[in-house]
Formats: structure tokens, sequence, C-alpha cells
């Protein structure tokens, strides 16, 4: 099956050069792990740092693991986190298509045209998935690595069914370079003839990705460190072609602990779960390029990066070979920083499907609401059970009006609100600073501490132990009618 050289010399003439070119390459397998997202951070970070172009690529070509909507949980990723593609199947480039299993034709040209050079063979075994998968056969003991040529041709013409195989070099050895591990030299005879077009004349991921590397033109390949036992084998093949090779980037994985690397079957989250769980997308992203990449220099100890700042951040080398582990606690902190750092009115924003899952009340004020909370949480999950009391006032102990710093028990209470409720309901105006003031001078008054005052207020009004903010801003939230009608309650339970 010769295949006329104009192809092949049109296609090397659509490859653009002279630019850093990246790729993400996700398959679509409907989940978007935290290592993913790494990978297409740091994919994105050396295409925007450099000027150059970063491209999005769909690896399809496992059928039998194709999902539903799994491209649309891509999309959706990369566009929530502002890592935009310049070139990729839903806008086009210059090296279109790009999705895998749109550009079976050119694979099989180019197993062909391997074949023709010597560098991959036709073979007719019939070996199961598992037995390719262990790679245990000896190439050595493979019959149709050396079948003579018209044995091959008959065989064609017969219409055997045929899988192609790379043909590796018997002796000597292949050394890669990686940007991140160095130079790493294997012997051959460790290397696989593995298969590179499948029956279905689909090609596997070990032959797809260096066509599509190089005929896209790919400068920096980023992916995870599962490949590099495979890179010798793609170099082999670059070389077999006459092409030049990309720079690696192997990125050693992410790790729920020291032992497991994160998965989807564990339940470990992928980007969507954790936006669900109340993180915010800069903060997930912030703590990502830090999984396994740190600063250097005058940057050394900064912690918080916005995605331009990492833009500029970014470095390669600055890429550890050890493994990272996802810390759920410093995640949380990176989130609290984000979520301290929003404009109240965007943090309003984020807060008020929470806060609504919560206060029903159309009544109540949630941009008071979320301002008491701004400061005081890690997710924004959190936020319902702190406001648990807004919409209707708990069941509560008396035990609660006990407060040994506030210098107060249920007597101590009683009294308090017996003087707190004239004076609330005499205020002039129901604003913060007026209840603020008017308690203040009541405990002035009444020659108490200001907390000996505040702290039955703020238990009769919320019902709870620890409520985001005191008294004064609880009560003015509530408002004057709904907070007189609480505090009168409590004075009942502490006169009865
Ligand atoms: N499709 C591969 C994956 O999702 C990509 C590997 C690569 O980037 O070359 O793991």
């Amino acid at each position: 099956m010769s295949v006329d050289q104009a192809y092949f010399t049109d296609m090397e003439a659509r490859i653009p050069h002279g630019k850093v070119r990246t790729r993400f390459a996700p398959s679509p397998t409907g989940y978007m792990h935290v290592g993913n997202l790494r990978t297409a951070l740091y994919t994105w970070l050396i295409a925007r740092g450099n000027d150059g172009t970063f491209i999005l690529r769909i690896e399809d070509t496992d059928q039998g693991r194709l999902v539903d909507g799994a491209v649309d949980v891509i999309y959706r990723t990369l566009a929530e986190c502002g890592l935009d593609h310049d070139e990729g199947p839903d806008v086009g480039g210059p090296v279109a298509p790009y999705i895998q299993s749109q550009r079976r034709d050119t694979y099989g040209k180019y197993a062909h045209r391997l074949v023709e050079m010597g560098h991959a063979y036709y073979c007719f075994c019939e070996k199961t998935e598992s037995e390719e998968d262990s790679g245990e056969f000896g190439r050595a003991a493979d019959p149709c690595r050396d079948l003579p040529a018209e044995e091959v041709r008959a065989r064609l013409d017969a219409g055997l069914p045929y899988v192609i195989r790379q043909r590796i070099p018997d002796g000597g050895t292949t050394t890669f370079h990686d940007a991140i591990f160095g130079d790493i030299t294997v012997e051959n005879s460790t290397l696989d003839d593995q298969v590179l077009l499948k029956r279905d004349g689909l090609p596997t991921y070990n032959f797809a990705n260096v066509i599509d590397d190089h005929l896209m033109g790919i400068t920096h390949v980023v992916r995870g460190s599962e490949y590099l036992a495979s890179a010798p084998k793609y170099n082999l093949l670059y070389e077999a072609f006459g092409w030049e090779v990309p720079t690696y980037v192997h990125c050693s994985p992410v790790m729920r602990d020291a032992q497991n690397k994160m998965s989807k079957r564990h339940g470990d989250p992928s980007y969507e779960d954790l936006k669900a769980q109340g993180y915010l997308t800069e903060a997930i992203l912030n703590y990502v390029a830090l999984l396994g990449w740190s600063p250097r220099g005058e940057l050394a100890e900064q912690e918080i990066f916005s995605l331009p700042e990492l833009v500029k951040a970014f470095d390669m080398t600055g890429i550890s070979k050890s493994p990272a582990i996802f810390d759920r606690a410093k995640l949380d902190h990176f989130n609290a920083v984000y979520l301290r750092s929003l404009a109240p009115e965007d943090f309003h924003a984020a807060a008020l499907p929470y806060i609504r899952q919560a206060v029903r009340g159309e009544q109540f004020d949630t941009a008071a609401i979320a301002a008491l909370l701004q400061a005081r949480c890690e997710r924004l999950t959190d936020i319902p059970e702190k406001l648990d009391f807004f919409d209707a006032l708990p069941d509560y102990d008396l035990e609660f009006f006990t407060n040994k710093k506030s210098k107060t028990n249920p007597d101590v209470c009683r009294d308090m609100l017996r003087a707190a409720i004239p004076a609330l309901e005499s205020l002039p105006e129901w604003s913060g600073d007026a209840i603020h003031d008017g308690l203040i001078a009541l405990a002035e008054q009444l020659g108490v501490k200001n907390a000996t005052l505040m702290w039955p207020v703020r238990i009769a009004a919320a019902g709870k132990l620890v409520t985001p903010g005191g008294a004064v801003e609880i009560c003015h939230i509530l408002g004057r009618e709904e907070t007189l009608c609480r505090l009168r309650l409590g004075l009942a339970k502490l006169e009865a």
C-alpha cells in the first residue's frame, strides 16, 4: 500500500514553525482530574509565557472508553479556568482536524510509510489485548517480524487482518532527553515492538501522539510521567521518520497520599467536584500550579499567584521530579485567602446560592449576611450550616446563657434582656450604628462589661453558641420586630 510522496510533502508544508507550540491532549473520559488540570495549566503557561500557541487536541482513539458529553467537560473546564486555546476542534487552525478519530487516514498512511521504510511490519498474529499490554512475548519469537515480502503481500491480498508493529532495532541503546528528568538511556532489547496501528485501523496512543505532535508542530510535550517509559520508543519513531524530537516535559503524578495516585475510581475529586465542594476556580488553579512546581529567585516565597502572575513567574525548570501530594488543608487555606480577597459584591454573588440554601426569608439582606461570612469561611459550602438560625430560631438550651468570659449566667442574662428589650424598642432607627450605640450606652448605664450585655442578646437572637457576626450585626439583619420577638422569647425562657 504505497502512498504518494506528495501527500507527505503537503503535510510537512502545513506545519507551522518559528514559535513555541504546546498542546493539551486529553482523552474524553468525562472527568478532568487534578493531574489533568495541572498538565493543561503548565502546558498553557509554557505557551503564554513564550508568546506561543496553545492547542487543544482530543485523543479519542480508544473508542471503548468514550463517554457522552466528555468533550464538553474539557471545554467547560478550560474556559472556566481561563486556559484559552488558539487552535482546537471548536476554533479550527492550520493543522486541523484536532480530533484524533478524524485523523484516522493520516495515521494509516504514516504507518504504511514506516513499513516501507523498514521501521515497522505487518503482524498477522492473533494476540489478545492482555498479551499485548503485558508485553510478555519475545519479539524475536514473533513469526511476522521477518516474513518474506511475498508472503506478506499474499496475506494482505487474502484480506487477513493485521496490526502494524514498530520494529525496534535489535541491539544498541536509545537515549532521550527530558526537561525535568534529564538524559535517560535504555537498552533497545528492553523495548517491545509495540503496536502502532490496530486491527480496526485506528492508531494506538503511542503512535498517534508522535504523528500528531510532529504534524501539529508541537515544540514542547507536557504530560504525565507514566509516559516516560515509552519515550524511547517515541524517539525511535521520530528518528525513523527523520523528524526533530520535541522537548519532553514529563510531570510526576499528583498523589492522594504517599502511596496512591489520585484516581476517579477512589473517589478523588475532579475540577468540577472541587467547584461543587465550594472552591473558587482561581484558588484551585493557584493551588494546582504549586502542586509540583515552585517559583524561583525573588518569588520563591510567594504562594498567591493570579493567572497573569503565573504566566510571568512560570519556568519549567521549577517543575519537581517528586510526586506531589494533594493536600486538602492547603487548598482550604488558598480558598480562604481568595474568598477574603474578593470585592464584597463578588463575594456576595459567589455566596448567594449557598446563603439561599439556608436563608429563604426574602426580608433578610443577603449582602449584609455575606459581609459577615467573607472572613469566616474556607469553602462556600461551609456557609449554609452557619446560617441555619435566620429563617427559624433553633430550640436552644438555657445553658447557652452561661459564659465565663462574658461573666454571664441565666440570672445575669435575665436582667440584661429585661433592660435590653425596652432599649432596643425605643431606638429611633434600626441601623447597625444605632443598635451598637444603644447597647453600649445601656451597658455603661448598667455598669456591666459590654460582653455581659451582648452575650445574652446574641444567644437569644440566634439560639446558637457560634454565629458569624456578633449581637449587633445579627440583630440588624434580623430586623427590629424579629429581634424583639426572639429576645422576648429568651426572656420568657429565663423567667420560666
Ligand atoms: N491522551 C493522553 C492522556 O489523556 C495524553 C497524553 C499526552 O499528553 O501525550 O493521558
